[in-house]
């Protein structure tokens, strides 16, 4: 195969009515720059929806997609790749993905950049040289990343974003009557309380369904516990993200007191960052997100996860869809899988800028076919892209 010749990036910025997560909330502001606050987590967030690609070309012409995060100052990330990657990538062959991955990662390692904007970069980048390997071998991509396990993703039901308990029931009972049998509720926009609102799900969709809260990093170890103990009778299959990312002994330690199962992980980077959250085995589900992630380290903590017997669930996220495909390839090999999260509200858009004929119903994602990704971006994702020198 022959090397890396070029690296460009691209902002994808789509405009949408609805913030994520939902309307704004009581004091919810949206600043100068396009940015809301939300006052459940304190945590920021864009009015539009946005992320980072990247193509990737070899000298003989082969061609390859990746996409990372980015919602908040996306220009940071082009930088990273512009300005310190892209170099040290132009010329490798891109056979060597895997080492590719660990010697940039290494390039930034003292420099405290094991997370974040340096990490989403070195993703897109990894996805890219995934796709390209897969599209100049004609194969697609979960063939190159070890046998298939499946060829139907299953998945569930991410938010229901409405401003109040008995719209977001009416949308759950929406969803329910198409098929759908797994729902999660975003906390952070639950404005008129986290308990009250899982019961009035719980008391519309029956005992069959599978409910689930995502709290947003919200709590401390006594606060998560409190809260799990009055979800109990909810009967949730799990608690998503309940402590502070920095929180790692108390993750530990409220995996082995909660009477609920935790999931936790979508904002892991790496297997280095897995590992000390998954020490111990008593986190429950692991949810891996390839926007963050890429292939390599994806299916790295995917692994880490199966020695601890814990089971994946990745997660999904605000993009253009080519780390979704992406997503799926590495599902459909890894052992262990769950559900795979389904963001109503950014799948279905994603899709119609892609050639691709990945698809979501109620009973999963399909697999798209085709080489590499099976998805490529096409006219109407130009007429949102914005290249990045
Ligand atoms: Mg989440």
């Amino acid at each position: 195969m022959s090397a890396v010749q070029s690296i460009e990036t691209f902002i994808l910025t789509v405009p949408r009515s609805t913030p994520y997560l939902g309307p704004l909330g009581p004091g919810e502001r949206v600043n100068a720059r396009g940015y809301l606050v939300r006052h459940g987590n304190g945590t920021l967030y864009p009015t539009v929806d946005r992320s980072v690609l990247v193509r990737i070309t070899t000298a003989d012409g082969a061609v390859g997609w990746g996409e990372t995060y980015g919602i908040c100052a996306p220009r940071a990330t082009c930088e990273i790749i512009n300005d310190l990657l892209a170099p040290e990538l132009i010329g490798r062959d891109p056979q060597d993905v895997e080492a590719i991955w660990d010697d940039l990662y290494g390039l930034m390692r003292v420099r405290g950049c094991g997370s974040g904007f340096h990490t989403d970069a070195l993703a897109a980048l990894d996805i890219a040289l995934w796709d390209l390997r897969a599209r100049a071998a004609g194969q697609p991509l979960w063939a190159l990343l070890g046998e298939r396990q499946r060829e139907l993703i299953p998945g569930y039901v991410s938010g229901l974003p409405a401003a109040s308990v008995a719209e977001k029931v009416r949308m759950a009972e929406a969803f329910a009557a198409e098929g759908h049998d797994a729902f999660k509720v975003h906390a952070v926009v639950s404005h008129d309380g986290i308990v009250e609102e899982m019961a009035a799900l719980r008391a519309a969709l029956g005992q069959e369904a599978m409910l689930m809260v995502d709290l947003h990093w919200k709590f401390d170890h006594a606060q998560a516990l409190a809260l799990a103990r009055q979800l109990l009778p909810t009967g949730l299959t799990f608690i998503e993200a309940p402590l502070k990312p920095e929180d790692v002994a108390g993750l530990v330690a409220l995996g082995q007191d909660s009477p609920i199962p935790i999931a936790a992980g979508e904002e892991w980077p790496t297997d280095y960052v897995a590992q000390l959250r998954l020490h111990g085995g008593t986190l429950r589900y692991v949810q891996p997100e390839m926007g963050h992630t890429g292939i390599t380290q994806f299916l790295r903590i995917a692994r880490l996860a199966a020695r601890h017997g814990v089971q994946v669930a990745p997660h999904a996220t605000i993009g253009g869809g080519i780390f979704m495909a992406a997503s799926l390839h590495a599902s459909a090999v890894i052992g262990g899988l769950w559900r795979h999260e389904w963001q109503h509200s950014i799948f279905s858009r994603s899709v119609e800028m892609l050639d691709t004929d990945m698809a979501y119903a109620p009973d999963g994602y399909r697999l798209p076919t085709g080489p590499g990704l099976g998805a490529a971006p096409n006219a109407r994702f130009w007429t949102h892209a914005t290249a990045v020198a």
